[in-house]
């Protein structure tokens, strides 16, 4: 019987420094698996010589594999990527900075090999990410828990792991422009299993992810999840006219003559305003989302790639 094979997509973005790092600490854990593998780099637009020493790594060692974009898509769109590249039996998606500890990998071979179909990485403890990035992820969960009828899990990381029947899915499927890859991954059933790892400090270089980055993130997955906030128009506009024919009834049934409201009215008009535009603008945060996706750029242009049939963009 051929000996199954565990695709490892690792996204990079100026990693320059921990790259050697991560291949040093992945390669002997690797080779001691009972699967085959294949290393895939994602090279997401690095600026630095990440793409130059991935370059020269594929010449010494046929295992890695490497696939370039034209410029940098992001995070997800690199672990897209290497979703669609991969040709394993099954695919774990990692960073490249070692803070998804290659030593868990053993662990979810034997997971894969009981018939596992998604096995979701929580993690315990995050010591690099400070209090404040703590505390808003909380409340993000909490959040999209509570509007989306999809359910997340709340420590749930970029690194999972899908058998090729579930990337299967990923990769016919689930081509949003405007996306959260962890979502999808969580929601496209299959048996599961979660694995608890401890998230180091990141092994060299720094964080590409700002606070900004990761709210605008945030905003944009609470409305590819959930339609409630489109209903909010709904339940003012009910307030609204409820409030109005109160006022209405008052005003008839006690016939003064000019009312001597200015304050009311002036508080009142900008209280309605105030709420007709938050819903306009919510409607327009869905409209650029709509026009993102009715355009249908590609997700990833591909530039480079080695050790790999091309395929272009995806
Ligand atoms: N990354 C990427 N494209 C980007 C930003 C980050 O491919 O635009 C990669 C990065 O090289 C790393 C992983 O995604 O391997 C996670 O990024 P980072 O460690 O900066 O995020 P953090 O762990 O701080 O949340
Ligand atoms: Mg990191």
């Amino acid at each position: 019987m051929m000996r199954k094979k565990l695709s490892v997509v690792v996204s990079v973005y100026n990693e320059e420094q921990a790259l050697p790092l991560f291949y040093e600490t992945a390669k002997p854990i690797l080779d001691g698996l009972s699967w085959d593998y294949e290393i895939l780099f994602v090279n997401d637009g690095s600026r630095d010589g990440s793409l130059g020493f991935l370059q020269e790594l594929t010449l010494h060692d046929n295992r890695v594999k490497l696939v370039s974009f034209s410029r940098n898509f992001g995070h997800e769109a690199a672990m897209i990527a290497g979703i669609d590249y991969a040709s394993g039996d099954a695919i774990v998606c990692m960073d490249a900075d070692l803070q998804h500890p290659p030593a868990c990998l053993p662990e979810i071979v034997e997971r894969l090999e009981e018939g596992c179909g998604v096995i979701t990485m929580v993690r315990t403890r995050n010591e690099s990410a400070g209090i404040v990035k703590n505390i808003t992820s909380a409340g993000f969960y909490w959040l999209i828990n509570t509007l989306s009828d999809v359910k997340f899990e709340a420590n749930a990381s970029d690194f999972f792991a899908v058998s090729r029947q579930a990337a299967d899915v990923l990769r016919g499927n689930y081509r949003e422009k405007v996306r959260f890859l962890r979502g999808y991954v969580q929601n496209i059933g299959f048996s599961r299993a979660t694995i608890a790892y401890e998230a180091r400090e990141r092994a060299a270089g720094e964080s590409k992810y700002s606070i900004r980055k990761l709210f605008a993130f945030s905003i944009n997955t609470i409305l590819c999840f959930s339609n409630l906030p489109l209903k909010l128009g709904i339940y003012a506009g009910g307030m609204a006219a409820v409030m109005g024919i109160a006022v209405m009834i008052y005003t008839l049934c006690t016939r003064r003559g000019a009312p001597s409201g200015y304050a009311t009215i002036v508080i009142l008009n900008c209280f309605m305003f105030a709420v007709l535009f938050l819903i306009v603008g919510i409607i327009g945060e869905y409209m650029a989302i709509l026009f993102n996706e009715l355009k249908d750029r590609p997700i990833y242009i591909v530039e480079v790639t080695r050790n790999l049939e091309d395929k272009g963009e995806g």
